[in-house]
């Protein structure tokens, strides 16, 4: 097998098809290369090799050395100068790339190769004996962080006292000889922190560097990195060894990231940050603050630092050339690092641009009206899951704002929260359900985890592409970065913006769109649905097959349903609408009476309740169909426990308080989801379903008489396990509708049909489908049944599990496709075997999850149905499984 892989010079071994060999970076290195444009040269080693470098107790083979000495010499060929080399050495970076790209989680060496005499070299070579010494006290800083693993305060200490002692206040006060002597300084905290001089021998540098980016793919940042984002750790990383160019010789040199398009809002303009005289670690690590790319963006911010596009106007020209070029090449956005040395434009990495959900949308959806792709790759471009991010409210316009300081827009969406300084305390808070904003100077990768359990990112230094912002936007989470006028004490738990003083736990609300920090939570508004949003929903809808309905029973979530697109109701849970506190007294009456006509009774008071709750819901999903379940839950979840609720029930019955609660003793259950639930509620009271199905014709023939427009009920039974349960309720049903029909003389279309939530269900759907109009899959309990874990209960392990590999995904988040999904298949056949026009749809948590909609999809489901929230998530979803 080949491990080592050449760019640059004419050649290229990899294309932008080898990402999985090659990691993102290297595969992109090599197509950049190959297309003509400007690329260091230098070599991938493959992923394949970091697997094998785990499997051989973190060793490499003989055979690499040779592989990468043919590598080198290649880079040497190019360049025309040599690996250590004391008269005009070259140097290398030393960089990770996995398959995608886990910003800042994994290592990266540069100015590799300086030595005590090669420092020597560069100086006279470059002229610059500064720029030498500069160099060479970063790479033994960066070395001894990276490869040797020491504590990076002890150089930032004495690089302090180093300025300290000559009275400076800049790194850029710094001289050459004062670089040399912090160096010799640098040099003696090595030896004395690792036990052995600096290493002197540039492949011994080399070799230790590759050593420690395959090892950074086992660092714990790199592991909650994976978690969060689904990458296996069978992936593994490359690395790139590549020469070096400078963005440090002087003010015709720099470096700067930079979009094809904002990474923010979409909008079709570059987007960048530059630094004159820098490298590029300067401008992501948010060290110095970056200037603009172009004179516009730099105008609209009233920012005084020349943008490149003035500062640089020839390579700027060039730079735009190569960004039209690019997106061009790969059809999509673009996210960019390039450097300048000394006049010359190099690029070190192109890839697809991380984006909002927004910017998502708005270039997918411009990209097509450009014709640069298709309406259905737009449709496939945008990630359904995070379409969420553009569905939540945004601050109200209107709403007074108490500012406290602006910084910027990093990452947009609102959010208010208590103030907290530290990741862990973020992690703790969100534990316990409160909202909290991470305040930061700026963010790390050790932060990652806090950064997920806050609902905001606030931080007072770094620019758009700063990590907190980079991560941010990936995550979903508004962020506000770079807020100069933050002094934040972490260490007291204080923050301090001007004369205002806030404290840990202090709410706050901070606007990503705008970048304005503000005291309190300020009131929000809903989003806008028209514009691009609609644009590329109407696209999905062009192309789905699915149906996608909605999970609700108020109302007011059956509006916003239909906002969002929901052809229909595919679950109202009929036993929300009894825990209504006028009614649950009569709801517990009727449980607790212990004859049919004590139960007929409180049932009969609850029939014109119900009746309401029906013609509502009726009326706002007018002529849609609405599949309404009859009632579901163990009884017991209705019982009082309070002695006032007794007593308030014993009155309402007439009799005891000590009669009351020996009943209820009576009706207590060890294991209530296996209990008296679902149908079995059905049969043993049957005057309860009658009701509930009274109350259905009722208030449909109500509403068609009003409305003219006749709803079109679908009752469902659930939890059913035989046919013959099935067959029973369907003859109440019916029974209660040719009642109803008969004494307003007017009829109308309805379906009887079942949950098909138990194993037994599944199996025996042949048989069950005789008797049903439609089946809806209760994932919820057929999860919870077929895998034998108990829906309320599995949080305390299920995270273990999915840690440990044993579930990809919680599978009462994401179906389990491979095990549960098998009952599904099982009975959509077996059903549609029986009736073949069977209508079968899901109605569990999964109907609004992307992974689980494509495996619908695949069984060929006629409907999914979601949350209010969750439908254009599975409209999009079921449209990109479609295509
Ligand atoms: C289900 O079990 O999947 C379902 C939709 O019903 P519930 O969640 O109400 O049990
Ligand atoms: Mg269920």
């Amino acid at each position: 097998t080949r491990y080592v892989f050449r760019f640059g010079g004419g050649v290229s071994d990899g294309g932008r098809g080898d990402r999985n060999l090659l990691g993102g970076k290297g595969a992109n290195l090599a197509e950049m290369a190959s297309i003509g444009l400007p690329v260091p040269p230098g070599f991938t080693i493959s992923t394949e090799m970091c697997a094998r470098y785990y499997e051989e107790g973190e060793r490499f083979p003989d055979s690499l050395r040779d592989e990468v000495r043919d590598g080198l010499a290649h880079i040497e060929a190019v360049t025309g100068k040599r690996f250590g080399d004391p008269a005009d050495p070259l140097l290398v970076s030393v960089r990770s790339g996995a398959r995608v790209s886990m910003p800042g989680m994994m290592d990266t060496v540069l100015n590799l190769g300086l030595n005590d005499q090669t420092v020597e070299g560069l100086a006279a070579t470059s002229g610059d004996e500064r720029f030498a010494w500069d160099s060479y006290r970063r790479f033994v800083q960066m070395y001894a962080d990276v490869v040797l693993g020491l504590d990076h305060d002890r150089f930032e200490e004495a690089l302090e006292e180093a300025k300290e002692d000559r009275g400076y206040f800049l790194d850029t006060d710094m001289g050459a000889d004062d670089w040399r002597q912090v160096v010799a300084a640098y040099k003696e905290i090595v030896e004395a922190d690792w036990g052995k001089p600096f290493p002197q021998d540039v492949h011994d540098q080399l070799w230790g560097a590759v050593g420690a980016v395959f090892g950074s793919w086992q660092s714990e940042r790199a592991k909650v990195y994976r978690r969060l984002n689904d990458i296996p750790g069978s992936w593994g990383t490359a690395v790139n060894v590549q020469a070096m160019v400078f963005g440090n010789m002087g003010d015709t040199s720099a470096t700067g990231v930079a979009f094809t398009r904002d990474p923010s809002t979409g909008e079709h303009a570059y987007y960048g940050e530059w630094l004159v005289n820098a490298q590029g670690e300067d401008v992501v690590a948010g060290i110095r603050t970056p200037q603009y790319l172009t004179r516009a963006a730099r105008e609209k911010a009233a920012a005084k630092p020349l943008s490149m596009e003035e500062a640089m106007p020839e390579t700027y020209g060039e730079l735009a050339r190569v960004f039209d070029l690019l997106e061009q090449h790969y059809r999509d956005m673009q996210d960019i690092e390039f450097t300048v040395e000394r006049g010359h434009l190099w690029m070190l990495q192109t890839r697809s641009g991380k984006r909002t959900a927004s910017a998502a949308l708005k270039i997918a959806v411009d990209m097509a009206e450009e014709g640069l792709i298709s309406r259905e790759e737009a449709v496939a471009r945008v990630d359904a899951a995070a379409l969420d991010q553009l569905l939540h409210p945004t601050l109200d316009p209107d709403a007074p704002r108490d500012v406290l300081t602006k910084g910027l827009p990093a990452s947009p969406g609102a959010a208010s929260g208590a103030v907290v300084f530290t990741a862990d305390e973020a992690e703790k808070r969100a534990e316990r359900d409160e909202a909290v904003i991470l305040v930061r100077i700026e963010t790390s990768p050790e932060d990652i985890h806090g950064m997920h359990a806050a609902k905001g990112i606030l931080t007072a230094r770094g620019g758009m592409t700063s990590h907190a912002a980079v991560v941010a936007r990936g995550m979903g989470r508004p962020c506000v970065s770079g807020a100069g006028a933050l002094a934040i004490d972490a260490k007291s738990k204080i923050l301090r913006v001007r004369d205002r003083t806030l404290r840990e736990g202090d709410i706050i609300t901070i606007d990503g769109a705008s970048g304005e920090v503000m005291a309190g939570a300020v009131a929000t508004v809903q989003p806008e649905l028209a514009g691009d949003f609609g644009t590329l929903m109407g696209w999905a809808d062009e192309v789905r097959r699915l149906k996608v309905r909605t999970n609700a029973e108020t109302p007011a979530d059956c509006r916003t349903a239909r906002r969002f697109g929901a052809e229909g109701i595919g679950l109202c849970r009929t036993e929300h609408m009894f825990f209504e506190a006028e009614r649950i007294t009569a709801v517990r009456s009727m449980i607790l009476a212990d004859t049919p006509q004590g139960r007929k009774a409180a049932l009969a008071r609850l029939l014109p309740e119900q009746r309401r709750d029906f013609a509502e819901i009726f009326e706002v999903m007018a002529g849609l169909p609405v599949t309404i379940r009859l009632l579901d839950p163990p009884l017991h979840e209705f019982l009082p426990t309070k002695d006032s609720d007794f007593a308030e029930v014993a009155a309402a019955m007439d009799v005891s308080v000590d009669k009351l609660k020996q009943r209820a003793g009576e009706l207590h259950e060890f294991n209530p989801m296996l209990g008296h639930r679902g149908v079995r509620l059905g049969i043993t009271y049957p005057e309860i379903y009658a009701m509930q199905a009274r109350a259905i014709f009722e208030a449909a023939v109500d509403v068609a008489q009003r409305t003219g427009e006749a709803p079109i009920p679908e009752v469902m039974i659930p939890l059913v396990a035989t046919r013959r349960e099935l067959e029973l309720m369907r003859a109440q049903v019916d029974k209660a509708a040719a009642a109803v029909f008969a004494e307003t003389g007017r009829t109308l279309d309805y379906l009887v049909g079942t949950m098909i939530e138990l194993p037994r269900a599944a199996l025996m759907a042949g048989d069950i489908a005789g008797a049903a109009d439609f089946f809806s899959f209760g994932t919820n309990d057929l999860t919870q049944t077929a895998i034998g874990i108990s829906r309320d209960d599995a949080a305390r392990f299920l995270q273990t599990y999915v840690e440990q590999g044993i579930f990809a995904r919680d599978p009462f988040v994401s179906l389990d496709v491979e095990g549960v999904g098998q009952l599904i298949e099982i009975a959509a056949e077996r059903g549609r075997g029986t009736k073949p026009g069977l209508k079968l749809g899901i109605c569990g948590e999964h109907g609004g999850d992307p992974t689980s909609i494509a495996f619908c999809e695949q069984v060929g489901l006629d409907y999914v149905s979601a949350s209010p929230y969750r439908v254009p998530i599975a409209r999009l979803a079921a449209a990109q499984a479609a295509l």
